[in-house]
């Protein structure tokens, strides 16, 4: 099924290269990944018991500079899942145009059943495993589904404390200053130990730039009514987001319940309870079923869960006008499809949440080069980012008269063959 998803992703590739002229020397170079890193990972639980853990890092590509990905924490995260997610990284870097290549990693497990202590301790050994692979300019990691900013400083801090002494000295190799630099190992660290200012709701704020200039090119009318699958990190901050700015929202979903009201529900209060218990509450709105929230009769609909959310068997009854692509490979090529013959506008993941990305190499840079950039500055510089990209997107989609997804893989392609030395 998840294998499906990389085949799905290179037959849309290829039919982009073709329609943009892309060599098929090009095509072949980017059907495979560089590099896949199946490690066990080794978890000592608190009742001293040992387990051990499938763990995956895929490499899959850095024509355009280190791979970039993040890291997942889920029962269901397998190699095949890993390496679509990879190869998503590496078009949504070229789309938004980051010096970055593309990668992902993960360890199947649902941290949900792990204390905290485990959970330090397993993040700990996968870095260990993954030490001699990753680098501020060489693979940088970043949080994914269930992984935060506190995961992300266990791994830069595991990966500073593993970096080689000088034996001669009896010293650490590096200063003050490379030791800082080391902490681009990865992004979405928490700002006391190297994050960026702007990095915890990127994801969301670059997809509400890109949804605001979607509404501006097809005309709609605010009010516009949306429904929200996922209340993690990007769900929940897009949901906040957009009801601060003329949205109403009407429906959102978590794993465990979906809540719908058409006349909008109260997200600061879903917010508050869903931070303190975890789960959004049963009481807001009227509960209706998961498989449902995707087919109300909304203006926007946001997938920002897991994959797959709509796929032929549903497509059909989609009743939004615009679906905006906050998870990542939301739509099977055939939900996609029905979609489009249906006059759905879609906007593809790879454009809609590049925003975590464009803030990691912020991030990235700044710890590079020990700056610290204002909140105002990072918000200014992502929206000049994304609406760049979407504006590249929308002009390739007209010239062309496709879809955007197709469009933004040409874009994306254009640039990764710009990549390549001549004759390669
Ligand atoms: P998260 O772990 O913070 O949240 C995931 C949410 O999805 C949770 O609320 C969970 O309960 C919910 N969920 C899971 N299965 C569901 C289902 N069947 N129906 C409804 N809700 C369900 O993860 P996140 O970081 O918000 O990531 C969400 C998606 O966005 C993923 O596809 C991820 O790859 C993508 N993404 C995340 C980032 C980022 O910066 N975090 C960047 C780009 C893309």
């Amino acid at each position: 099924m998840k294998n499906k998803l990389l085949d799905d992703t290179l037959e849309r590739l290829t039919n982009a290269a073709s329609i943009a002229g892309i060599p098929k020397s090009t095509m072949d170079k980017l059907s495979k990944p560089d590099r896949i890193i199946e490690v066990k990972v080794p978890l000592q639980m608190d009742n001293g018991k040992i387990k051990e853990l499938l763990g995956y890092r895929v490499q899959y590509n850095n024509w355009l500079g280190p791979y970039k990905g993040g890291i997942r924490y889920h029962e269901a995260v397998d190699l095949d899942e890993i390496r679509v997610l990879a190869l998503w990284m590496v078009i949504k870097s070229a789309v938004v145009n980051v010096p970055f290549g593309g990668g992902k990693g993960g360890i199947q497990i649902d941290p949900k059943t792990l204390s905290k202590q485990e959970l330090e301790q397993m993040t700990r050994s996968f870095t260990r495993l993954l030490t001699p692979y990753i680098g501020p300019e060489m693979d940088v990691p970043a949080p994914d589904v269930n992984t935060n900013a506190m995961i992300m400083d266990w791994i830069a801090s595991e990966y500073i404390k593993n970096q080689p002494f000088d034996s001669t000295q009896g010293k650490k190799l590096n200063s003050k200053n490379e030791q800082n630099k080391l902490k681009a190992v990865v992004t979405g660290k928490s700002l006391e130990n190297g994050g960026s200012k702007g990095r915890e709701n990127a994801t969301a704020m670059g997809g509400f730039y890109i949804l605001e200039e979607l509404v501006k090119k097809l005309n709609l009318k605010k009010p516009l009514t949306v429904a929200a699958q996922g209340f993690g990190n990007v769900g929940s901050n897009i949901a906040e987001k957009l009801c601060q700015n003329g949205y109403v929202i009407v429906a959102l979903s978590d794993s465990k319940h979906a809540l719908y009201d058409p006349k909008g529900l109260d997200v600061e209060s879903v917010l508050v309870y869903k931070r303190e218990s975890g789960n959004v509450p049963k009481v807001e709105g009227k509960e209706v079923t998961k498989e449902e929230l995707l087919e109300l009769p909304v203006d926007i609909l946001i997938p920002a869960a897991l994959e797959d959310a709509i796929t032929s068997q549903n497509a059909p009854h989609i009743a939004a006008k615009v679906v905006l692509e906050m998870a990542n490979g939301p739509m099977s090529q055939e939900g996609d499809k029905i979609l489009s013959q249906r006059n759905i506008f879609v906007v593809p993941d790879v454009l809609a949440n590049a925003g975590g990305v464009v803030v990691s190499y912020f991030e990235w840079y700044q710890n590079m080069h020990g700056e610290d950039w204002s909140l105002k500055e990072i918000k200014n510089k992502l929206k000049e980012k994304m609406v760049g990209a979407f504006k590249e997107v929308w002009e390739i989609a007209q010239e062309k008269k496709i879809d955007l997804r197709t469009a933004a893989y040409i874009l994306a392609l254009r640039r990764l063959h710009g990549a390549l030395p001549p004759k390669s």
